[in-house]
């Protein structure tokens, strides 16, 4: 038993020792807890700071614009925030055309162009003062004028305009874009709205009503007034309202007579569009025409013209008349792909010979854009309808240009026309006007004719067709037909009736 004992006493150590081996071992594992720790931390840290970076970078991407550098609008919103002053909306208005010409990656040379111009501007009449500048869009800038009223933020917008006027060369072509400039200065009218992105964003939005007002092209840099607002809303109420007003046949088109001064019969009639509005009361195409016009709309208006005329057309001659319709075509028609298609589509569902209807165009439109409308025009030439200059007069169309159009019928402007009964200046002009149509083979009509002595001076020109109140002012379709009921009744009545019309089928 002893040995056993004694084994024993040697195999074990003692107690003390035991203690030391755990105290040991409890040691590692609070150092590799304490280890563990310490990498979590900076495992941890290393992390946050990463994410803090990504953050920063991602915000800086929402505020902005990948291709100049600049802000975006986000950015701009969140960078002018209470800071007063007045914002300024810059449009260039080039990158299509130079886009169109040399190509999309050469629009982004022209952007980064306008851009070094706008890159810590300041303006010699805020000295001192710099400026912060955003993209929008395309070619569409924001700067911020900081501690202007509205007087001093037109002066700077000018200046802000000077800058970006300068001709710009890109792959060697030179391009001039015509800047235009709105502007909105913080004041009083805007208490209402708290200082922060929202106030910036109020501003940003008169700016661009100011920016539409420089459309009529008068002015090119205008601050912001309340009646731009109305006159905005107005066109927004007209932009979103005609095609549901055409539907419910709020639209409509008048005839107003034409009559050859010759024969002094009714030949035709010129199809002016009218919009009878629920609550803004009758419209005139002088307004609602170049709404429809920059939103594309016209294109609608136009095919509802079209189809009411020939339709009357048909009527006429169903009745044994043979009247030619003049239909008001906008440039943007031409431009609008499958117009002939259209126009011809039309003819044969109304069955309509085409040499009835005539297409009035501006002088101006033809004019200004020649590529797309003369290709256009020599195709409705050759379904056989005529084609007329309208306003001819007011325009930069010289005798040589007329020659190279394929049209028939030249529209002396009225302007010119009402001035004969007052101005010998404008007598001359309708005179030789006269002159040079018949030089070229073209139908020459009057228009804006009222009074008689005009007429018979026309008459006595050799001018071929006359339109004006001194016949009748445009008639809706029914009281036009009564119209012309009313002058087989009474063909020889004296006065404002032209005698007896063209009857013949
Ligand atoms: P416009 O083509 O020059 O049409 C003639 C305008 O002169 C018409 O005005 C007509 O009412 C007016 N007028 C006719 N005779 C006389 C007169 O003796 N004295 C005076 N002071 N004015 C006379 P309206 O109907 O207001 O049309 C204005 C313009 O709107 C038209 O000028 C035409 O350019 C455009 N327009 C009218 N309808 C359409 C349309 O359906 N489409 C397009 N694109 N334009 C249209
Ligand atoms: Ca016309
Ligand atoms: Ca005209």
């Amino acid at each position: 038993m002893t040995p056993a004992r004694g084994a024993s006493a040697v195999a074990s150590p003692a107690p003390a020792l035991w203690v030391l081996i755990v105290a040991a071992l409890l040691l590692l594992m609070l150092a590799a807890a304490v280890v563990g720790l310490l990498v979590q931390r900076v495992r941890r840290h290393r992390h946050d700071v990463e994410a803090a970076a990504l953050a920063e970078r991602l915000r800086r991407d929402a505020h902005h614009d990948p291709l100049t550098g600049l802000r975006n609008r986000e950015g701009f919103l969140h960078a002018v925030t209470g800071a007063g002053g007045a914002v300024a909306v810059v449009d260039l208005s080039l990158l299509d055309q130079v886009n169109d010409t040399l190509g999309h990656a050469r629009g982004e040379v022209f952007v980064r162009l306008a851009t070094e111009r706008l890159v810590d501007v300041r303006l010699p009449s805020l000295t001192g003062r710099e400026l912060v500048a955003a993209r929008l869009e395309g070619d569409t800038f924001a700067v911020h004028i900081p501690g202007v009223d509205g007087h001093d933020a037109h002066r700077a917008g000018e200046e802000l305009r000077e800058r970006l006027l300068a001709p710009y060369v890109v792959e060697g072509v030179r391009f001039e874009p015509p800047v235009v400039v709105g502007i909105a200065a913080d004041g009083p009218w805007l208490a209402d709205v708290p200082a922060g992105p929202e106030r910036t964003a109020a501003l940003l939005r008169r700016a661009d009503v100011a920016l539409a007002a420089t459309r009529d092209g008068v002015e090119a840099v205008r601050c912001y007034e309340p009646s731009m607002g109305e006159r905005a809303a107005r066109r927004l109420r007209l932009i979103r309202g005609f095609s549901a007003a055409v539907g419910r046949r709020d639209v409509r088109v008048d005839f107003q007579p034409v009559v050859s001064l010759g024969e002094r019969t009714v030949v035709g009639v010129e199809a002016l569009a009218r919009w009878d509005h629920p609550e803004l009361g009758l419209l005139l195409p002088d307004e609602f025409v170049p709404v429809l016009e920059a939103t594309g709309q016209i294109a609608e208006l136009t095919t509802f013209v079209l189809d009411e005329s020939l339709a009357a057309a048909r009527r006429w001659l169903d009745r044994g008349m043979r009247l030619s319709v003049a239909v008001n075509v906008s440039v943007g028609n031409l431009g609008t792909p499958g117009f002939p298609e259209e126009v011809a589509t039309l003819l044969a569902a109304h069955r309509v010979p085409a040499e009835l209807l005539t297409l009035e165009l501006t002088e101006s439109g033809v004019s200004s854009e020649r590529e797309i409308a003369l290709p256009v025009m020599r195709r409705l030439h050759a379904l056989g309808c005529h084609l007329a200059v309208d306003d001819f007069g007011t325009g930069q169309s010289s005798l040589a240009h007329l020659r190279r159009l394929p049209v028939d019928q030249v529209k002396i402007d009225k302007s010119f026309v009402l001035g004969m009964g007052t101005e010998y200046g404008d007598v001359a002009v309708v005179r030789a006007i006269v002159e040079m149509g018949h030089t070229l083979g073209l139908t020459v009509v009057a228009e804006g004719v009222e009074q008689a002595a005009v007429r018979a001076t026309l008459a006595e020109m050799g001018c071929d067709v006359a339109q004006g109140y001194l016949v009748s002012r445009p008639l809706p379709a029914r009281c036009f037909d009564s119209w012309l009921e009313s002058l087989e009744a009474h063909p020889d009545e004296p006065g404002a009736a032209p005698g007896p019309r063209t009857l013949i089928a």
